[in-house]
């Protein structure tokens, strides 16, 4: 048996339990020995009865005294007492309807009793605990997360069978001097001990081994996608132009994307090609800094490329750039999926003859027929919705291009170190003057009504606004009630305004339709899914109106309020939400204080845990199975200690020790692909 033999295979397993396994996300041999216990229960420290703390958790072994005596109570339940004794007190057990638990306790028979012990000094109880037999019981147990027709205890027959069949081949991938140097196990004994510790310090160095071995994995992986960037590049950006660029803005830029310009120009210039993430809240003025850096590229000879994650902003960047930029000479185009099939041909013929200096589209640029003549920048937007990979085949078209990647998802700057290690980061840390922070509401649905008004007063005075209805079109059920509610307004309370409707199922060209009415001012009011969720700027924009505002997590009402407050005026945003519920009325209220989307951030990470943040997928990582990114922060500055050191010997880890290392990284990062576009 192979670790990469499917688990149907696994005697006790077959086709059903291997459907459920799935669930679980195993699939292989291999993935049930990765399938790491959610926690432990610990019966190697058995404690006397006469010691045994009240109302904790403890482990006794005992001698059962007698057969127990079963008693019928009421509804057909039936209640089994015995007595165990340790030979020096005793103790009553007793047990709810289990005929199965009751017959364990033979009259004489040595146990082991797992659970709470309850009474006083006279009288000591314990109510159903779980019981083994003496000789084979006294470990460490493991408690795994189950699933419906999966169960945990059946998780330990299949894992411990699992691990008989394929233990030799758990080979390492570290290398023996950095296992030693980091005093780590070897990978059998910590996939061993992971599941079946000998005694707790085993446990504890196995969970260290494992954590130190994901996260290393995951820093070399990085730095390894950064490293193939990083050959020298000839596209050398020797010219500063942000001077005469400058000039051509309709506003003063201000002094944090003047530095962060230079900062990225300076770069540029160097025989490595710049690899950098632009990190700055929603409505920070990236856009600009973007075109700013495209204009001293196209000055200096070379084309650029911006890739958005929807098709409305990829618009959006057309028109903004094609304002700002208009009257020097550049040639814009938008690439899409909707672009007509000539255009398309058009551009696919004018990229490569350099008569186009800049493309700006979605996902559609990846195409292997988008060639370019002297690709020098590719700057993507909103990166969260792309995974690394594609960031990194963009990149490919050119001859090693300077890429930019701008993301608005806030994260803690030791985060995004990691999150984003293959790349160096620049902060737009200073939002455009006069902007006032957007004033939030939370209000159960009762006051609908009165929010429906308010938004009509801005409408009147006209201003525009938003109304946010949370449901995605998973099924078909949701998308009608989508379309209903946005029916309902559109031709009730909003029936005399031109009211925009837009949703995910629409098509693109619908979309844009709608859009950029919204944009242009002729549609007043945007009744729509959480499509408009990334990058929209509509200044005049004033108002937002966010239903069932619980279902949203922290960091996503963040990116929607954040369409609003983006010109001068006082913007308003209310939450609608009748949620009873601790978690969302603190999500709620931490909304209602705060604009900054670094502290909303960090409250996000600590309500959801980092878990959630890196499961969803949302920065097209890898998901860690042990290690987390939040707490293990004393590993992770070892491995990354580590993860240089060895990179620096041997950048392509061909060393014959660093084979394992190969074999890892591709592991851990195969499924990443999926995490694109969504
Ligand atoms: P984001 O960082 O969210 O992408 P945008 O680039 O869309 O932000 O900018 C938000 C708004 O702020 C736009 O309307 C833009 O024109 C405006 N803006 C950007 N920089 C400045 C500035 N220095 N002064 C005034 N307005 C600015
Ligand atoms: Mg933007």
């Amino acid at each position: 048996m192979k670790l990469d033999t499917e688990i149907k295979f696994l005697k006790g397993v077959g086709q059903w339990r291997a459907e459920r396994l799935k669930k679980l996300g195993i699939a292989t041999v291999g993935d049930l020995l990765c399938y790491y216990p959610r926690a432990y229960e610990d019966w190697s420290n058995v404690v006397a009865i006469k010691d045994a703390p009240f109302g904790e958790t403890c482990c006794i072994k005992a001698i059962v005294d007698r057969k127990p005596t079963a008693q019928k109570i009421r509804d057909g339940m039936t209640i089994f007492r015995t007595d165990v004794t340790d030979g020096e007190c005793l103790m009553q057990i007793t047990i709810f309807n289990s005929k199965y638990e009751a017959e364990k306790l033979i009259e004489g028979e040595e146990l082991l009793f797992y659970g709470k012990v309850t009474g006083n000094t006279n009288f000591r109880e314990m109510t159903s605990p779980s019981i083994e037999k003496a000789e084979n019981g006294e470990v460490i147990r493991p408690i795994y997360s189950q699933t419906q027709g999966i169960n945990s205890k059946l998780l330990v027959t299949l894992v411990a069978r699992a691990f008989e069949m394929c233990s030799e081949e758990l080979t390492d991938h570290l290398p023996v001097a950095l296992r030693k140097k980091y005093g780590l196990l070897p990978y059998k004994s910590a996939v061993k001990n992971i599941h079946f510790p000998s005694d707790n310090q085993y446990l504890a160095l196995a969970r260290r081994t494992l954590i130190f071995e994901e996260l290393l994995i995951l820093q070399l992986g990085l730095l390894r996608l950064r490293g193939r960037s990083r050959e020298f590049t000839n596209v050398r950006i020797l010219k500063d132009f942000s001077n005469e660029f400058f000039s051509l803005l309709p506003f003063e830029p201000t002094g944090a994307q003047r530095k962060v310009i230079s900062e990225i120009i300076t770069d540029m210039a160097g025989e490595l090609p710049m690899s950098r993430l632009l990190q700055g809240d929603v409505g920070s003025g990236k856009t600009a800094v973007a075109a700013a850096v495209i204009f001293s590229t196209y000055k200096n000879g070379y084309q650029s490329a911006l890739m958005a994650p929807t098709e409305i902003l990829a618009q959006q960047h057309y028109k903004t750039l094609h304002s700002i930029l208009e009257g020097t000479g550049i040639n814009i185009e938008l690439l899409t999926g909707s672009t007509a099939a000539k255009k398309k041909k058009e551009i696919k013929a004018k990229l490569p003859s350099g008569e186009i200096q800049l493309i700006i589209g979605t996902h559609a640029l990846l195409q292997d027929d988008v060639q370019f003549k002297s690709l020098g920048l590719v700057v993507t937007d909103e990166q969260h919705r792309f995974g690394v990979r594609q960031r990194a085949a963009l990149g490919i078209k050119g001859n090693n291009p300077h890429t930019l990647v701008m993301s608005a998802t806030p994260i803690p700057r030791t985060l995004a170190l990691i999150i984003y290690g293959d790349l160096d980061i620049s902060v737009l840390d200073e939002m455009p003057p006069g902007r006032k922070p957007v004033e939030t509401y939370f209000v159960n649905s009762q006051l609908r009504k009165r929010a429906y008004t308010y938004v009509k007063k801005h409408i009147n005075m006209g201003r525009q606004g938003y109304i946010v209805c949370p449901l995605v079109e998973k099924g078909e059920t949701d998308l009608a009630s989508a379309q209903g509610y946005m029916q309902e307004l559109a031709q009730g309370f909003f029936k005399s305004y031109s009211v925009g409707l837009l949703h995910g199922r629409m098509k693109p060209r619908e979309k844009n339709q709608v859009m950029s009415g919204f944009v242009g001012g002729e549609i007043d009011l945007l009744v729509s899914t959480t499509v408009i969720e990334v990058g929209v700027d509509v200044p005049n924009a004033v108002i937002m109106v966010i239903e069932n505002a619980e279902r949203f997590g922290l960091s996503q009402l963040h990116q929607l309020r954040g369409r609003i407050g983006r010109g001068s005026d006082r913007s308003t945003c209310i939450l609608i939400s009748d949620a009873q519920n601790g978690e969302a009325m603190r999500r709620l209220k931490i909304m209602t204080q705060t604009t900054d989307g670094f502290k909303i951030a960090d409250e996000d990470l600590r309500l959801r845990g980092s878990g959630d943040f890196f499961v969803s997928g949302q920065h097209g990582l890898p998901v860690l199975k042990i290690a987390d990114m939040l707490k293990d922060t004393t590993v992770l500055r070892r491995t990354n200690a580590a993860a240089a050191e060895i990179i620096a010997s041997d950048s392509e880890l061909r060393a014959q020790e660093n084979k394992g290392l190969n074999v890892a990284i591709a592991t851990l990062f195969k499924n990443i692909n999926q995490a694109g576009f969504n």
